[in-house]
């Protein structure tokens, strides 16, 4: 199957959205991104882009750029979030700060940071959902990662469709690429001639994931990923269907969005800064 086939096909079976829906599509403005704006607009669908500057130097300079001509060109219209507006201070700096107070490195950070952005502007412009690039190859690294490092729970309820579901205040995250592997990602943007970069995010050095994708591309082929996907899947539809989400969905106390618990994430590690 070619993947604007099994971008018909995923959201067709998990659900993922309709042609009347508002379909926001979070650009970071690499391959994954770009490509899911493009199929989701070809096949007909209502997308608008929406992209948080980070900071990153020259890095997200370029990426801003390369979004805004690639959504003039395509007719979509775009969205840029200046990230310090919205909490004042760039990522290298928050990441810098929750590093040396909290010991937190890796990608998490820029991960809770980047979704409660998303939800808020994605609210904003009133999206019925919000589409991320989630390809294959993440999907299988989060599986390993959590289970290396004995957190297998945390992936119980992944699939295709992510996040609370129908909770007032929250926008659906969906991920049409999940079947789709890294290198078919990467093939499809090379042969339509994206204008992009293919390089990865300068912060994600030396951090597990990494390691991990680096470990991924020596030892498994895309079908070894799609199995522990699937697997992963079939045996936690179960469990979470009896157990999980018993915690109440709630208000953060903090700033109002929905979370699990009195405080969310964000509010918790971006409070210290
Ligand atoms: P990453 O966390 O960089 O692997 O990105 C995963 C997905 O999150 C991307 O495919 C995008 O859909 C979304 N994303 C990443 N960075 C940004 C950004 N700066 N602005 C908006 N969406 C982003
Ligand atoms: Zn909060």
């Amino acid at each position: 199957m070619d993947i604007e086939r099994k971008v018909v096909w995923t959201i067709k079976k998990y659900s993922l959205m309709k042609k009347t829906d508002k379909v926001v599509v979070a650009l970071s403005g690499g391959k994954d991104s770009t490509s899911v704006l493009y199929i989701l607009k070809k096949l007909g669908y209502n997308v608008e882009g929406l992209m948080i500057d980070l900071y990153l130097g020259e890095w997200s300079e370029i990426h801003r750029r390369n979004m805004e001509r690639f959504c003039l060109e395509n007719e979509v219209p775009l969205t840029v979030v200046d990230l310090k507006k919205e909490i004042g201070q760039g990522i290298c700096f928050v990441k810098a700060v929750l590093a040396k107070k909290k010991g937190l490195t890796g990608c998490t950070v820029c991960g809770v940071i980047k979704k409660w952005v998303l939800n808020r502007w994605a609210r904003k412009l009133k999206a019925d959902v919000i589409v991320t690039g989630h390809n294959l190859d993440d999907e299988a690294q989060n599986v390993l990662m959590n289970y290396l490092k004995g957190n297998v729970e945390l992936g119980i309820g992944m699939g295709p469709a992510t996040g609370h579901g129908k909770v007032e205040g929250f926008i659906q995250r969906v991920k049409p690429l999940f079947f789709v592997p890294e290198g078919e990602v990467r093939k499809y943007a090379q042969e339509k001639n994206f204008d992009i970069l293919y390089d990865r995010c300068p912060c994600a050095l030396g951090t597990y994931r990494v390691d991990t994708r680096g470990w991924m591309r020596e030892n498994m082929t895309d079908e070894a990923k799609r199995d522990v996907v699937d697997g992963f899947m079939a045996r936690s539809a179960g469990i979470r269907d009896k157990n999980l989400d018993v915690r109440e969905i709630m208000k953060c106390e903090v700033c109002g969005e929905v979370c699990r618990g009195k405080v969310c994430k964000f509010c918790e590690i971006v409070r210290c800064v």
